[in-house]
């Protein structure tokens, strides 16, 4: 690979094939350790199954492992990811949970390509493949859409028809932010808001959103996320300052499927050492 060995610390937000990133846990691992970070953590949507992928490949390539999950909440009518880090796997109430998430993404996404198929020649195969165990979500209806050659990328494919004004669009349950947190504690990890102010969402995290999440429990917040808007960040660093919030920087890589790429974005290895000391899993 063509960079390598510029980046440090750790990236806190990675995506694999266990949801919609295009490479192995052990992939990451290996570019992570190409790339010269200290660690990092996969935090696939909705699941825990590439933990041990990831775990066993940051061993053998010589670098540190945060296991994570990226959450799909939402609060007051708005989507919001929330990141949960060092959670208990065998925390039965958080799973439940999450395994609701995921049944409806599956009806969701069959549903979303039902529909779809009326219009593009796409069968629901062709989203799933062979990986039907991962989270399925829209970038893996995008994929099979640029397969069939409709369209250039993913991001053309969302951009075009798979966008939340889009006949073909579906909404999908999601866990309220506060309820998550709490399942986030009660599965003994630290929970951290995702891109608070990322370009796609309509509005930004408000301040008084924030304080909420807070007093919730929430420990720490993604001030440093490429997609963040520069101009929508103010009020939320000051609210996580007010309010002692930990800023975590990371990328949201998702292999090909996003420009994000790999280490872009990252957090001071002293930082992941104390959020290791509060979680229940804490490599
Ligand atoms: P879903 O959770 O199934 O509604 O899909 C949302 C996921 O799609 C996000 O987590 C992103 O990874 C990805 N995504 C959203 N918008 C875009 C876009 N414009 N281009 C590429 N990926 C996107
Ligand atoms: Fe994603
Ligand atoms: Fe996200
Ligand atoms: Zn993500």
């Amino acid at each position: 690979m063509a960079r390598s060995g510029t980046q440090q610390g750790f990236d806190l937000h990675t995506h694999s094939v266990f949801s919609d990133g295009t490479t192995r846990p052990a992939d990451i691992a290996r570019e992570a350790a190409e790339l010269g970070l200290t660690g990092f953590a996969l935090t696939d949507h909705d699941t825990v199954d590439g933990w041990d992928e990831a775990r066993a490949a940051a061993r053998t390539a010589g670098i540190e492992f945060l296991p994570g999950i990226e959450i799909t909440t939402k609060h007051a009518g708005r989507s919001r990811h929330l990141l949960g880090y060092g959670i208990d796997p065998a925390a039965g109430e958080l799973f439940a949970a999450l395994a609701e998430v995921r049944r409806s993404r599956l009806a969701r996404a069959q549903e979303m390509v039902r529909r779809l198929s009326a219009d593009y020649a796409i069968t629901w195969e062709s989203v799933v493949g062979e990986e039907d165990a991962r989270t399925v979500g829209r970038p893996h209806i995008a994929d099979a859409l640029v397969a069939a050659g409709y369209f250039a990328d993913r991001s053309t494919a969302f951009a075009e028809i798979l966008h939340p004004a889009s006949p073909y669009y579906l909404g999908t349950h999601a866990i309220d932010t506060l309820e998550a947190i709490r399942l986030v504690r009660a599965a003994g990890g630290a929970a951290a808001l995702a891109h608070p102010a990322a370009f796609r969402q309509r509005t930004p995290t408000g301040a008084q959103e924030l304080r909420a999440f807070a007093a919730a429990g929430l420990w720490g917040v993604e001030l440093d996320h490429p997609e963040n808007r520069a101009d929508w960040l103010p009020p939320i660093t000051a609210t996580a300052a007010e309010t002692g919030l930990a800023a975590i920087g990371s990328s949201d890589y998702h292999g090909a499927g996003k420009p994000n790429l790999l280490g872009e974005r990252s957090t001071d290895p002293a930082l992941v050492q104390l959020l290791r000391e509060r979680v229940a899993t804490p490599r």
